[in-house]
This record gives structure tokens, sequence and C-alpha cells, in this order.
């Protein structure tokens, strides 16, 4: 496997979070080398753009068979480097991958081919348009660790797809997850040029967006996200934001208990709670709060914590030391304001230096950090409500808007509560798969960011819209060029009504007085 960065200064290091073990050591990649592996991008992607939907489909189809057929090796680094155990690596990172190659090769081709513009317009009837799909040219892809696969896979697998060269550059903390994905697109077919890795921390990351890119799309934080929109406002450059999350859950007095309280597990614990779709936040009525937080409790604490390659583990480690103290001051701020700990509360020291319980948090309010700031890790925080209503303004109090969840039996009622919620996403009955629906938009609105990846969407990304207009009386002037004055503004005055006027007879005087405009003479 081949990596394009030459030998800087620094290092970066992949550590399996779960055991401590060295996984990696490698190079970072310098300016220079970001430099100039994104020139060798630019020259490799007009071939590849040349070759036109349907063959790069084709590579595409080559690409998912050979992952399908390396799925668990896949599965296992993935396991290795962030520690979530291997049938969630297998669900959660590799069959949505899969499941976005086969949507770009059922739909790229359609949704990528020229569009014909039809006119309203009388005074350009005589006109044909055209909408052309244009790749950007070179796309930077700046991912994170908590899926360190299915981010930039499925992001880069539009941006091929649509005919654009990509340079990655991974998250520090997993990079033999991003060299697993080159490994299998070049031997699918990808020229080396046209994707390739750069390896190394945020200064990579800056670098790279300093380079001569065309647009970037950037998964991550925030802060992250705030510096790069800042820097990349200074050249224009457009950009796809895919930031944090504070995902609410909403649980009407009439869902299904049972199944609620399931979900509302899988979907605060699921990768450790290090996902930007977990429940991060989760709404009761008060009428079922107790019965609610007895299930969500007795299902937590039955939950086994320990190292993912282990097939009957539920939850692994977090991904280092930091994250586990971010958690640990959330969840003791919301004790210290009087939250109650049903479950967990604390690191599971016994089992190595990354792992945390399990936590189920009652009682807390929007005072508490743990309701207000993204905390990605393994807790679940409930509130009782009263009303709807003071539900959905609960939910809306956030300055994120990724995704949220609404839970009743009332289909209908479901729906249009969904309407009030301002998130990417609302998901009536589930929590996070809305991310392996490759047909679905993921993206947030406030906070969380910019734009969209998956689906129509997110092809259209990677595309700029190209209008061509095509005159078909090419020996005709136009009837609005010069030769102005008092007849031809009369005749404009009456083309105006003739197609705009509220009643028939206005526009009728209105076609009398345009009369003649055609043969009017101009310069
Ligand atoms: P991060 O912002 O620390 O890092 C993300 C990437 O940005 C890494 O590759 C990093 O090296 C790079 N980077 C850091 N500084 C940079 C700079 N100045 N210029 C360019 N690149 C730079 O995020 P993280 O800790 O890796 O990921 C966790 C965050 O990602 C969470 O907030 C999570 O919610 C978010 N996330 C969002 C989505 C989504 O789809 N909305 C998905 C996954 C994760």
């Amino acid at each position: 496997m081949s990596v394009n960065s030459e030998i800087g200064a620094g290092k970066i290091v992949s550590v399996n979070p779960a055991t401590g073990e060295l996984i990696g050591q490698f190079e970072c990649a310098t300016e220079d080398s970001v430099q100039a592996a994104v020139e060798r991008a630019r020259c490799a992607q007009a071939d590849w753009q040349a070759l036109g939907p349907q063959r790069r489909i084709a590579i595409l189809g080559k690409f998912q068979e050979l992952l399908h057929r390396r799925k668990t090796e896949v599965a296992e680094w993935i396991t290795r480097e962030t520690g979530k155990p291997v049938v969630e690596a297998l669900v959660t990172e590799v069959s949505v991958v899969l499941d976005a190659a086969r949507f770009l090769i059922e739909h790229a081709q359609r949704l990528l081919r020229d569009d014909a513009v039809p006119h309203g317009n009388l005074a350009t009837k005589l006109k044909r348009g055209r909408l052309l799909r244009e790749p950007y040219g070179v796309i930077a892809i700046v991912s994170p660790w908590n899926y360190p696969f299915s981010i930039p896979a499925t992001e880069t697998l539009s941006a091929l797809v649509a005919g654009n060269a990509v340079v990655l550059k991974p998250s520090e903390l997993t990079p033999s997850c991003a060299l697993e994905l080159q490994s299998l697109l070049h031997a699918a077919g990808v020229p080396q040029d046209v994707f390739q890795l750069v390896l190394g921390d945020g200064s990579a990351g800056a670098a790279l967006l300093q380079a001569e890119i065309d647009k970037l799309v950037f998964t991550g934080s925030v802060v992250t996200g705030k510096r790069i929109a800042a820097a990349a406002a200074q050249k224009l450059l457009p950009v796809v934001l895919e930031l944090g999350g504070k995902d609410p859950m909403i649980v009407l007095e009439d869902a299904d208990l049972d199944v609620a309280s399931s979900a509302a597990v899988w979907g605060a614990f699921v990768n450790a709670g290090q996902t930007c779709l977990s429940v991060e936040r989760c709404y009761v009525q008060r009428s079922v709060y107790d019965r609610f937080l007895d299930a969500c409790t007795e299902k937590t604490v039955r939950l086994r914590v320990g190292k993912g390659m282990d097939p009957e583990m539920d939850v692994g480690p977090l991904i280092h030391e930091r994250q586990l103290h971010i958690v640990e001051t959330h969840v003791d701020d919301a004790k210290a304001r009087g939250a109650r700990v049903l479950a967990g509360g604390s690191r599971l020291a016994d089992l190595g230096t990354n792992f945390f319980a399990p936590t189920v948090l009652a009682d807390v309010t929007h005072d508490m950090r743990i309701m207000r700031e993204e905390t990605f890790g393994p807790v679940l925080p409930i509130m009782a409500f009263d009303t709807e209503q003071e539900a959905i303004r609960l939910a809306n109090d956030s300055e994120y808007g990724l995704a949220a969840s609404i839970w009743t039996r009332d289909r209908s009622h479901g729906e249009s509560l969904a309407r009030q919620i301002r998130a990417g996403t609302v998901m009536i009955n589930d929590v996070v798969s809305c991310f392996a629906i490759s047909e679905a938009p993921h993206g947030g609105v406030k906070a969380s960011g910019i734009g969209r990846t998956h689906g129509a969407f997110g092809l259209n990304e990677m595309v700029w819209p190209k209008y061509v207009d095509l005159e078909l009386l090419p020996r005709m002037k136009k009837v609005w060029w010069y030769g102005y004055g008092q007849n031809f503004r009369r005749q404009m005055d009456g083309f105006l009504d003739l197609q705009f006027a509220r009643g028939l007879k206005q526009r009728l005087r209105g076609a009398l007085r345009a009369r003649g405009v055609l043969s009017r003479k101009r310069l």
C-alpha cells in the first residue's frame, strides 16, 4: 500500500484504543507533499472525467465486489483502530459503503446526465437550454475517526463517480482504515493519482485547504469546522461541513415503550456513543417516564463492555483518554446539578484506560452541560416533559440540528410533529439508521453544518451546474438589442402586459401594442 507523504518532521501513531497496542507509525505529509498530491490529482482528473459515468460506474462495481470479498478484514481493521465491535463495523461501516456503491451504480448515470431546461418566457422561446453537471476537479476530503471507513468512503465514491479526483486526509487516529480504502479503490481500477491519501494531523488538513483544491468536504467537530469555514472564505472555496450533533429523542406516551427503550439504549451506546447521530438527549412524556427509565436501566446494565474483537461484547472503549475526560466532566456536572445516575456513571478502569460504563441519567435539565454540549460518549440523559409543545421546544433548544427522533404509534401525528423540528433528519420510530439509507441526504442545520452527503443531494455537491444556451435562430437579431425609441418602449410595455397582465382584455391590448416588435429595426 502506498502513501503519498514525503518524510516530514512529524509522525502519526495509530494505537488500538482497547489494548493500547501500537498498530503503526506513519510519516506526516508536509505542505510540499500535499501540494504535489493535489497537482498530480489535477493532472489525472481530466482523463478520469473523460472516461464518462458508465466506465466510472463499472469501476465502482469492481470496488463493491472487492469490498464485499474483504468485508471481514476491513471490519477487523476498523475494530483494531477504533475499538468498536466487529459486528458494528460490519453493520455501520462496511454495509453502508456497499450500499452507497449500490445506490451510485443504480442511479449515478441518471443523476449526472444532462437535463433539458424548457423556457416559459415568450421572449426566450426560440432558445434551447441544457443543464450540464460538471465535476469540480479536485475534491479534498477531511474525515474524522469515529466512522473511519464509511464516512470517507461514501464521500469519495460520490466524488469519484461524478468525475472528480480526490485527495483524502483521514483522521490521524485511524490511518489504517483509510489505507484499506485506498488499496480497494486502486485494486478496482481507480488510477493512483485520481485517489490519493495524505496522512497527518490537523496541519496536513490545513495544508490541503491551502492547496489548489476546488472543493472541500469536511466531517468533524464544530470547532474545526469553523476554522475551515474561515480559511475557505478567504479563497471563496466551496465547502460541505458535516459537524457535530446533540440529537433529541422524543418519546410520547403512546409509544411502544419496549421498542423505544431498546432504541434509546442502542442509539446512545452504539460505537460507545461516539456517533454524530447518537441519541444525546431523551425526552419522555411524564405519564410513562418512570416505566421508560426502568426499561432503559434494565437494558443498560445487561450490556457487556469490552474489546470489540470479542464477539460477545456490545460496547467497546472510547477512542482516547481526552474523550473519556469530556464524558466524565459532563456526567459529574449533571450529578452536581441534581441528575440521578441509574446505571454506570464512571470509568471501567479494570478493562483498560479508555472504557466508560454505559450510563443512564435521569432528571436532567437544560442547565446541565450533558443536555447542551456534544458529549460523544456512552451516556443516555433522560428528562420528563408534560406537553408535546414543551417537547418540541426542548428538542429545538440546541445550537445543533443534525437529526432527531419521535416515538409514537400514531404515524401521521409523528409526521406532523417532525415538521416542527429543526434538524436535517427526523426519524419516526427509529434512531441513527438514517445514515445507512443511501437514498437519504445526510447533513444538518445550525451548528451541525452546511451541505449534504449521501443520496442525490450528496452527489449534487460533487458537481457544479453549467447552463448551456443554444439559439435556434442564429441569423436573427434579438428584439431587445439596440435601436431603442418611443415605439420600442410602447411595444415592450405591451409585451409585458401580454405575458403578465391578470385580465384577458388587458393581455389582448398588450398584444396589439406589442405588434411589430419582431420586425423592428435593430442595430
Ligand atoms: P476533528 O474536528 O477534531 O477532526 C476532524 C478532521 O479534521 C481530522 O482529520 C483532523 O486531523 C482534521 N483537522 C483538524 N484541524 C484541522 C484544520 N485546522 N484544518 C483542516 N483539518 C483539520 O473531529 P474528530 O474528533 O475527528 O471527530 C469527531 C467530531 O466529528 C464530532 O464532533 C462528531 O459529531 C463529528 N462528526 C460529524 C459527522 C456528521 O456527519 N455530521 C459524522 C461523524 C463525526
